[in-house]
């Protein structure tokens, strides 16, 4: 029989060079919220409008977490939660690659395992 092939040790030095140019990673996501603030008189919250802030919300081990972020790091974080995401997918890719690759070479043709899942 066959040797099976390693999609995932063949691609694996791509993978990290991708993986470089994506770092840095964060999981979980960003929103916008108007909150009141604790300062007596404070014009902004007497006119309704309220102060912008922003949440990061993740989940720790099945716990839901919220934590404040400084607005001059919400560019980087939105930017980090893409990458996560951009991570999550070549996960998913790869594990469904693996088994399709490993059902065609299964079948002995594996001149017709190039494709893979894109
Ligand atoms: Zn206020």
């Amino acid at each position: 029989m066959e040797k099976l092939r390693q999609p995932s040790l063949r691609d694996a030095a791509g993978l990290l060079a991708d993986v470089t140019r994506h770092w840095p990673m964060a999981k979980g996501s960003l929103a916008e919220v108007r909150k009141p603030c604790v300062r007596a008189n404070c014009p902004v919250c007497a006119s309704g409008r309220r102060h912008r802030a922003f949440l990061f919300s993740l989940t720790e081990k099945g716990r839901r977490r919220c934590l404040y972020v400084p607005a001059a790091l919400v560019p980087t974080l939105r930017q980090a939660i893409a990458n996560g995401r951009w991570m999550e997918e070549q996960m998913r890719r790869t594990g469904v690659r693996l088994i399709e690759e490993h059902r065609c070479a299964r079948r002995q043709r594996p001149s017709a395992c190039q494709g893979g899942a894109s």
